[in-house]
């Protein structure tokens, strides 16, 4: 027969049993929400909400500079002070400097990192640990610091003028532009995004010399990553160039910012907002001096501005003027629409809102001209 006598207790179990406690259930407990995070019980879900959310609410670490959060890969080109960098919502920060780290550092000796460096990739996490029962919200960002020195960028300009102002453009001067020992040390971007506008101003241009077999309308394209690149630079000629690529292609966001090129300065005014563009004109100075080149579909352009304005009043001869240069086969279709615009901009400040139907028909529809040309379109028609 099978006994069951190996489950007979010894004094040994007993013993353990007796030191076994179960806790004392106590009252019963009110039904409710406990937080997880405290000791807080609330009875209505509402209640327990409102609470998590003021209490333990864990928020997204993010930097500003500028008062602009960067994307989460930034390339800068230009130096930041220690008061232009925020940082929100970090207890601490990781960073990897050049590949080296990690180190943990304070949200001000990472502000401290930033303004001080030039030249190196930065990759860092901010880290918002406040709540100790939660996962960390992290952010990560990454830097590529590509702060030229400025006496380097002076050569570069330097350069500039002597090959690229007072010679002509071409693709053998763009190339000892590029190759020159003066465009090689810390500028070098700022050099290349130099040679781009020169090379779109080509491309746009086609002299009959240079055989080119790029497509014209990739001008644009070179005049868009000059300007992504030169925006950066807090040059005086960067700022003047982005101004000229930015009017070259119809895109007037930064109107407001003066280049002291009064034409340029004159004609964003004008095509931005007809009616309230004013700025006096200043006296004609002998002093002047090329800066820059301008293709010639661009500058055509100012001038056309810069002739209408100075008119006293308008005629159809004035219109046949415009009308020619709108519909020319040597401009790009951009320079069209901007010369359809500045001949309805001038018409309608003189007060000849009949001849300025037939231009702001045209650019009705077109961006960002319509901002204005579709209203005045409906009030010359009612
Ligand atoms: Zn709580």
């Amino acid at each position: 027969m099978p006994t069951v006598g190996w489950i007979r207790e010894g004094d040994l179990d007993a013993f353990y049993e007796s030191t076994e406690r179960t806790p004392d259930p106590g009252p019963p407990r009110e039904p409710g929400f406990s937080c997880p995070f405290c000791t807080a019980h609330f009875p209505s879900q509402s209640e327990f909400q409102d609470h998590v959310y003021a209490k333990h609410r864990v928020e997204r670490p993010f930097i500003l500079l500028r008062g602009q959060e960067p994307s989460a890969h930034a390339v800068l080109r230009s130096p930041l002070a220690f008061s232009e960098i925020a940082v929100s919502n970090t207890g601490h920060a990781k960073i990897f400097l050049d590949g080296a780290g990690p180190q943990q550092v304070s949200a001000d000796k990472l502000r401290e990192i930033i303004a001080e460096t030039y030249q190196s990739e930065l990759k860092f996490e901010l880290i918002n640990a406040t709540e100790q029962r939660a996962t960390p919200v992290a952010t990560q960002y990454g830097f590529s610091f590509r702060i030229a020195e400025k006496s380097d960028l002076k050569r570069v300009e330097e350069a500039f003028r002597e090959i690229l102002v007072s010679e002509e453009i071409t693709r053998n001067s763009i190339g000892s532009f590029l190759s020159d020992k003066r465009t090689q040390g810390t500028g070098k971007e700022y050099a290349s995004g130099l040679a781009d506008y020169c090379l779109g101003i080509l491309i746009k241009e086609r002299p009959k010399g240079e055989s080119l077999t790029t497509p014209f309308s990739r001008y644009r394209e070179l005049y868009g990553r000059a300007l992504d690149v030169l925006k950066d630079f807090p040059r005086p000629l960067a700022k003047l160039i982005t101004c000229i690529i930015r009017f070259a292609l119809n895109n007037f966001e930064n109107r407001g910012e003066r280049t002291g090129y009064w034409e340029l300065d004159f004609a964003i005014e004008l095509l931005s907002d007809p009616c309230s563009a004013s700025l006096t004109r200043p006296l004609e100075s002998a002093t002047r001096r090329p800066v820059c080149p301008i293709d010639h579909g661009t500058g055509r352009m100012l001038e056309l501005s810069k002739r209408l304005t100075a008119q006293q009043r308008w005629s159809p001869i004035l219109d046949d003027e415009c009308r020619t240069l709108a519909h020319s086969d040597l401009f790009d279709v951009i320079d069209h629409q901007k010369a359809f615009a500045i001949w309805a901009a001038s018409a309608w400040r003189l007060g000849s809102t009949e001849c300025a139907l037939e231009p702001l028909t045209q650019i009705a529809e077109v961006y960002p001209f319509s901002r204005w040309a579709s209203r005045y379109l409906e009030q010359a028609s009612t």
